[in-house]
C-alpha cells in the first residue's frame, strides 16, 4: 500500500515537473525574444529626503516636508498575453541565462535618459538622482564597468547622479573581486547602496571596508516599526551603523504615516515606499514631481 501510494506521488510529482520544465522553456524563449521585440518597461519609485538628508539628528527638529530627491528604477515585462509581470518572476531566470545583462543595459540606459530629462523639469532644485538595481550576474560581467561609462556619456548624465543597488549578498559572494568592481564604478562618479540590508550576512569589516554611500535597510524592519520594541530597536541601530559608517541611510517600503514619523525621529536620511508613491511609469513621474513641487505631502 505504502509502496503503490509511493509510486503513485511520484507519478504526479513528475508530470509536474514536466509542466514545470515546459512552462519554464516557453518563458525563457519568450524572455529572448522580449528583449528584440522591447517589450521590458521601466517603473519609477521616488526617493525622499528626510530631515536628517542635510541635518544631523541631534539639530533642532523643525521637519521639512519629505521631497523628491531621487527615483529607483524598477524592471517590468509587459508580455503580450500575460501583461505586466513584476520582475521577482522573469529576473531569476533572466540571471541563470545571462539574459539579465542585454537587459539591464537596456534599463540603465532608459533611467539615465529618464534622469536628465526630469532634471530639466526642475532646473532650479538640486539635480534629481537615479538609482539602479544590478543583480549578481550583472555585477560579475566584466564589460559592466565599460557599458556604465559609455552609457553615461550617451545620456549626458553626470556619475554623481546615477547610484548603483547591490545586495549585500551579490556584494559578499566574492567580497575581494566585488570591492574592486566597486572601486572602479566610484573612480567613475558613481554613487553606491547596498539594497536590503539586514536580510544577508555582511561582516562588518567587510561592510567598512566597502565604498558605499548609502544603506538601504530592508522593508521587513521598516513594516515592524510601531510594533514589538525589539523591532524599534533595529532600525535606529542600524540608521546609527549607517551614519558611523559615513553612509546616508534610506529606509525601504514606508507604508504609514507612523512609519514616517518614528524615522523622522531617529533620523533615517531617506525614505522610499507606498505611502509616498507606488513605481510608477516614467509618464507619470512629472505629474508627480509637480505635485511634491507645489503642495508637499505628510
Ligand atoms: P528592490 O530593489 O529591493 O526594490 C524594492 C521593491 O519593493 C520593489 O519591488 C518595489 O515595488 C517594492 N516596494 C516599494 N515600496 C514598497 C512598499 O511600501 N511596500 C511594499 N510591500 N513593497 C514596496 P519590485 O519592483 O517588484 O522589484 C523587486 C526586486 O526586483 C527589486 O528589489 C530588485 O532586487 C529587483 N529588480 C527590479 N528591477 C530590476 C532591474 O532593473 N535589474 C535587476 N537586476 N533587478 C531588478
Ligand atoms: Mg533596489
Ligand atoms: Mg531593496
Ligand atoms: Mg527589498
Amino acid at each position: 500500500e505504502a509502496k503503490r501510494k509511493g509510486k503513485a506521488n511520484y507519478e504526479v510529482f513528475a508530470s509536474h515537473m514536466d509542466v514545470h520544465a515546459l512552462e519554464r522553456l516557453k518563458l525563457e524563449a519568450d524572455l529572448r525574444r522580449a528583449i528584440e521585440r522591447g517589450e521590458f518597461r521601466v517603473h519609477y519609485q521616488p526617493k525622499l529626503a528626510l530631515d536628517g538628508f542635510e541635518r544631523r539628528p541631534e539639530a533642532e527638529p523643525p521637519l521639512l516636508p519629505p521631497r523628491i530627491v531621487g527615483m529607483e528604477a524598477l524592471v517590468r515585462w509587459e508580455h503580450p498575453e500575460d501583461g505586466l509581470i513584476p520582475p521577482a518572476r522573469f529576473v531569476p531566470l533572466a540571471e541563470e541565462t545571462g539574459l539579465i545583462v542585454p537587459m539591464g543595459r537596456w534599463v540603465l540606459e532608459e533611467a539615465c535618459r529618464r534622469a536628465v530629462e526630469w532634471q530639466a523639469l526642475r532646473p532650479s532644485e538640486p539635480p534629481l538622482t537615479m538609482s539602479v538595481n544590478l543583480s549578481a550576474r550583472q555585477f560579475e560581467d566584466p564589460g559592466l564597468v565599460e557599458d556604465v561609462a559609455r552609457i553615461l556619456r550617451e545620456t549626458g548624465l553626470d556619475p554623481r547622479h546615477l547610484t548603483v543597488e547591490i545586495t549585500e549578498s551579490v556584494s559578499m559572494k566574492d567580497a575581494r573581486s566585488a570591492v574592486g568592481t566597486l572601486r572602479e564604478l566610484k573612480s567613475l562618479g558613481v554613487c553606491l547602496a547596498i539594497d536590503d540590508f539586514g536580510t544577508g550576512y555582511s561582516s562588518l569589516a567587510y561592510l567598512h571596508r566597502f565604498p558605499a554611500d548609502f544603506l538601504k535597510i530592508d522593508r521587513s524592519f521598516v513594516g515592524g516599526l510601531g510594533e514589538g520594541p525589539e523591532e524599534k530597536g533595529l532600525v535606529p541601530g542600524v540608521v546609527g551603523l549607517a551614519h558611523t559608517l559615513g553612509m546616508k541611510a534610506i529606509a525601504e517600503g514606508v507604508e504609514t504615516a507612523e512609519q514616517l514619523a518614528r524615522l523622522r525621529e531617529m533620523g533615517c536620511d531617506l525614505a522610499q515606499g507606498f505611502y509616498f508613491s507606488r513605481p510608477l511609469p516614467g509618464e507619470a513621474i512629472p505629474a508627480l514631481l509637480s505635485e511634491y513641487a507645489s503642495g508637499p505631502r505628510a
